[in-house]
């Protein structure tokens, strides 16, 4: 499969490390092409915790969609991710985003994923890297989806926020 878009973030511990780490394991089972800039990013969902790094990973990889759900969740478990609360704290979590114009619906795995369009976090680093490409189901592109959406927390680059404070 080409064209496969993932988010990682994670807010504990030192942030740049968790994204490094996390682009070191994800890299035995999918080939990266692109990467984007790292953004910090103010917490969403539950705004009361720190602030995330996220940054959006463009590739491919030999495995079906349901082997790369498995093989990423996998790489959380070994960096030690505990899943307390749902949206809360966490050192890594990665997301699959868009496999292509693929449109899946399974009790494990919902592609594209469901919140894309709410987030400016995902958003933003998905524009830096492929402005032009289409939602399959919402068809727009993703810089039109960002121009219309509503979430405003801030999302920055790291070489210009200062870190840690957002
Ligand atoms: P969240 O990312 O919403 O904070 P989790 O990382 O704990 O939550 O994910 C919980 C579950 O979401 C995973 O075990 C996985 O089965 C499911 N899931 C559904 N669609 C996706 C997707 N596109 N990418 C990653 N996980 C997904
Ligand atoms: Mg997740």
């Amino acid at each position: 499969m080409n064209g496969v878009y993932l988010l990682l973030g994670g807010n504990l511990g030192d942030r740049r490390k968790s994204l490094e780490k996390a682009t070191r394991l994800i890299k035995s089972f999918f080939k990266i092409e692109k990467k984007s800039s790292i953004y910090e990013s103010a917490a969403w969902g539950l705004e009361d915790q720190p602030s995330f790094y996220n940054q959006v990973l463009l590739g491919s990889t030999d495995l079906s969609a349901e082997q790369l759900l498995t093989a990423v969740l996998a790489v959380e478990e070994k960096m030690g991710r505990e899943r307390i609360i749902k949206w809360g704290e966490r050192l890594i979590d990665i997301d699959i985003l868009y496999i292509n114009q693929v449109i899946l619906n399974s009790e494990q795995l919902t592609v594209p994923h469901p919140y894309i369009q709410e987030r400016r976090f995902t958003l933003i680093p998905i524009v830096e890297l492929s402005p032009g490409l289409q939602h399959p189901i919402i068809k727009k592109t993703q810089a039109q989806l960002l121009s219309c959406c509503e979430d405003h927390l801030n999302v920055f680059p790291i070489n210009l926020a200062s870190d840690g404070n957002l």
